[in-house]
């Protein structure tokens, strides 16, 4: 009795014959069921995987002894004997994500289930590529200091401001830290002994809200994220879309006033010159020094300069007309940017994020009216728009989210990923034989 999507007789694993390749595809795939199933047997995973049960038997002994299943008892007579129950260990194996901002690492330590255990804060004390890889290491200490480091996953998530080649780890230019073609990853190889996955951190918290925010239900979302700039995740069935060399979701560039204020990039009028957190106070700034009343002076007071995004919305709420006049020229320009995204993505959901789009309650009527107004009617109909509720971790979480998308080959991968079973892992095994049962 086996699955139609049994594998061809030359994928199973025979006893010197088998190659290597089909011999990893043979594991992960017997991992990836019990991961999905949390409890089977052998009889049952080899029923699905079309493997023969000596085969599975002989993964399941490799996974019993790399600690990420266990014997938990044994299954219900179907009238043979009865077969070994195994489960799998989300706690076998411990993931850590970090996102990088300007003088700060916040990093997190999860299970293999993406629960978070643990957090860290940690301070960079100057930008420099080396001195931001010590205190990622410092980080690292501090997230994991209350488990086995031996169970640590042999590869971090890492999300850094700007524009990053993911394939090779390298951030090609971040302004906010002033970094021009950095070989991140290569850099924490070499201190830290870890390889290390690379991606935008605003891209990645997308991952984050799809585990654990308001995209856990969804397939298809696009996470717009506000900040000192502004860039978007998108998620396409569950997964990050990347783009030809990962700079898909770079919203901040997109054109939405033709003559509009020059940008870094070389393009005048770009969405995050006129929508990002510093474009929000420079707005708010140039009509309360055209006469405006608004109690934004007084928050200003001497120091206008200081105004933030966050300041002008909290005065908006509060009813201040010329703070609400600034926010729905914000929602103006960014209704333009989300109803492009929904006429060419057709997402079930858009969420607002970083820390200025949390802190905009009152962007997202405007914003939506604005969105209604000008994307297609058909589209428009099947998408929400909502505030991200996912707090300041939520980079450092979709960051380990990356490195748990594929767990279970890190896993495999062998004896870089020490996985804190017994030495000679012959505590938890079973007789030979013990699970090819009825
Ligand atoms: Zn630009």
């Amino acid at each position: 009795m086996r699955s139609k999507s049994a594998p061809t007789h030359s994928a199973d694993t025979r006893p010197g014959g088998e190659s290597a390749r089909s011999g990893a595809a043979n594991r992960l795939r017997v991992l990836e069921y019990l991961r999905t199933q949390r409890v089977s047997s052998c009889p049952r995973l080899a029923r699905q995987t079309g493997l023969s049960r000596t085969t599975v038997g002989a993964i399941l002994d490799e996974l019993l002894r790399l600690g990420i299943a266990e014997q938990t008892g044994l299954a219900d007579s179907s009238g043979g004997r009865r077969a070994v129950l195994l489960r799998y260990k989300p706690d076998a194996a411990y993931a850590v994500g970090a996102s990088l901002a300007p003088g700060q690492w916040r990093t997190v330590l999860t299970d293999l289930d993406a629960r978070v255990l643990n957090v860290a804060s940690t301070r960079v004390l100057d930008d420099s590529p080396a001195a931001c890889v010590a205190a990622l290491g410092e980080s690292l200490v501090a997230v994991a200091a209350s488990v086995d480091r031996g169970r640590l996953l042999s590869v971090i998530g890492i999300g850094t401001p700007g524009v990053v080649d993911t394939l090779n780890g390298v951030v090609k230019s971040a302004v906010d830290v002033g970094w021009n073609d950095v070989p991140l990853a290569r850099m924490v190889q070499d201190r830290l002994g870890l390889r290390a996955v690379v991606a935008n951190r605003s891209r990645v918290a997308a991952l984050a809200e799809l585990s654990d925010g308001a995209g856990r239900e969804v397939q298809d979302m696009i996470y717009v994220s506000i900040s000192t700039s502004i860039s978007a995740g998108i998620v396409y069935r569950r997964q990050l879309y990347l783009g030809a060399n990962s700079a898909a979701g770079e919203l901040g560039h997109m054109t939405v006033l033709p003559d509009g204020p020059l940008c870094p990039c070389g393009n005048r009028g770009c969405l995050e010159q006129l929508a990002a957190g510093p474009a929000i106070a420079q707005l708010a700034r140039a009509r309360l020094k055209q006469g405006g009343d608004s109690p934004l002076a007084s928050v200003a007071g001497a120091h206008p300069e200081q105004l933030t995004a966050e300041d002008i919305f909290r005065v908006a709420a509060q009813g201040d007309a010329l703070a609400i006049g600034v926010v729905q020229t914000v929602a103006g320009y960014l209704g333009i940017a989300v109803a492009n995204l929904v006429n060419l993505f057709n997402p079930e959901l858009i969420v607002l994020g970083g820390p200025v789009g949390r802190a905009a309650p009152n962007l997202l009527a405007p914003l939506t009216e604005e969105v209604r107004r000008r994307a297609m009617g058909y589209p428009f109909s099947a998408v929400r728009i909502v505030t991200s509720q996912m707090g300041p971790y939520a980079p450092a979480i979709g960051a380990a989210a990356l490195v748990l998308q594929q767990s279970s080959q890190i896993i495999l991968a062998g004896p870089t990923a020490r996985l804190g079973a017994s030495p000679r892992g012959d505590t938890a095994r079973a007789p030979a034989g013990a699970y090819d049962r009825d």
